[in-house]
């Protein structure tokens, strides 16, 4: 291969050549404050809020429910604090999974410390949430119901309509992360339930720096930046134009696309799937086999650590995860993996792929072959390999 082979899509993606196009006026001659008065800044304006409009469009949204935002981990601060201040009076109990992504179970963690209550709940070794644990954990004083659409690790996809029904039912707000899910699945907020949503740039094609949260009209919720009136009063700070036209731009291609470039990921990514599990001994595809984003395969394997993997992998021009890159360096097992019931062993043991509509059938072909080659090398070094081979023989 002479240029690495990009199979952490999870993590990040490139910004497209026509989003990148669409962007550049706005970082060169149009680069006047969308918020100045003068006419020069006016246009601007406009074209921020035909974005925001195509940006609506794409999940059934009105365009004054959308908030434009840093990124997925503003948003999902947003969603679970603003409600959480907000509503306070009403109860302070949170229900949410433990395998959302750490910008929701963190800003949990720092509600506990400020007194509120939260209900994490189990999912099945399949990786997904059961929408009946949902409801028998609803109480009096449940605010807020946060449960992730698609998970970041190991693609599953959760049964986001059902859960947002049982919310309701309820009369509780449902926040879903939608970070990986946005771009590659269909979304319809009013069909699906969903009354506040989070959404990053980076992961389709846009640049990083720039995300938005989507807010049911009429829900309760605080003000997250505190500042200047943008985003109407509610998410203070500068307009970032060029980011907001990239988001769009990205949105827009993403939705012409989708159907014809879930097909060829998912074609793609059963044949790596199918592969590794034919050819490669030991190997556990961790979550839902058919229920889970089309570009995502994600397999324990027994007797490796993760980490050397990987750095293998990364010497034969492979870029891959072994966990959520904003972890990789961290020594505890992920906690998808674990909750998923994984031994430490194998939750050590996990390696991500993520592919894109760029992923060749050589490159999958060129990575299997590498990785089997990676993994000989490292059984072969590893003592529990041997005595487990010796105790079997
Ligand atoms: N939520 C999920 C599911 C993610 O995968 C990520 C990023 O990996 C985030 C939130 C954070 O998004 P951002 O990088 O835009 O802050």
């Amino acid at each position: 291969m002479n240029k690495p082979v990009y199979l952490d899509n999870a993590a990040t993606t490139p910004i497209k050549p026509e989003v990148l196009e669409a962007m550049m006026p706005y970082l060169k001659e149009q680069f006047g404050n969308p918020s100045s008065a003068y006419t020069f800044a006016e246009d601007i304006k406009a074209d921020v809020e035909n974005a925001r409009k195509t940006i609506a469009d794409f999940i059934g949204a009105a365009s004054d429910e959308i908030y434009f935002t840093s990124g997925g981990t503003e948003s999902d601060n947003w969603a679970l604090n603003g409600i959480a201040f907000a509503q306070k009076d009403k109860g302070k109990h949170i229900i949410t999974s433990k395998i959302e992504h750490h910008a929701v179970l963190h800003t949990c963690e720092y509600l506990e410390k400020l007194g509120y209550e939260i209900t994490y709940l189990d999912v099945g070794y399949n990786g997904l949430v059961d929408p009946q644990q949902v409801r028998e954990a609803i109480r009096p004083d449940t605010i807020l119901i946060s449960v992730m659409f698609a998970n970041n690790e190991i693609g599953t996809i959760q049964p986001i309509k059902e859960i947002g029904e049982i919310a309701h039912e309820h009369g509780i707000p449902f926040h879903t992360d939608a970070v990986q899910a946005y771009g590659h699945v269909r979304i319809n907020v009013n069909e699906m339930n969903i009354d506040l949503l989070s959404v990053s740039g980076h992961k389709i094609n846009a640049p990083v720096g720039i995300g938005f949260l989507y807010i049911r009209t009429g829900t309760k919720i605080e003000a997250f930046m505190h500042g200047g009136s943008q985003e109407r009063h509610k998410r203070a700070g500068t307009t970032n134009a060029p980011g907001i036209i990239g988001l769009a731009k990205a949105t827009e291609l993403a939705d012409k696309s989708l159907e014809k470039r879930a097909e060829y990921e998912t074609q793609l990514r059963n044949y790596l799937i199918e592969r590794i599990e034919n050819e490669i001994p030991y190997s556990l595809l961790n979550g839902e086999k058919t229920n889970r984003l089309p570009n995502n395969a994600n397999f324990s394997f027994g007797f490796i650590e993760g980490e050397s993997l990987l750095f293998m992998l990364d010497r034969m021009s492979i870029c891959a995860s072994s966990g959520p890159a904003c972890s990789t360096g961290s020594v505890d097992p992920s906690h998808v993996l674990t909750a998923l019931g994984l031994s430490r062993e194998l939750a050590h043991g996990s390696l991500r792929l993520t592919l894109s509509e760029d992923t060749t059938k050589e490159e999958i072909d060129y990575t299997v072959d590498s990785l089997k080659k990676a993994l000989e090398q490292l059984r072969e070094a590893s003592p529990q390999y041997h005595e487990f081979i010796n105790r079997h023989r």
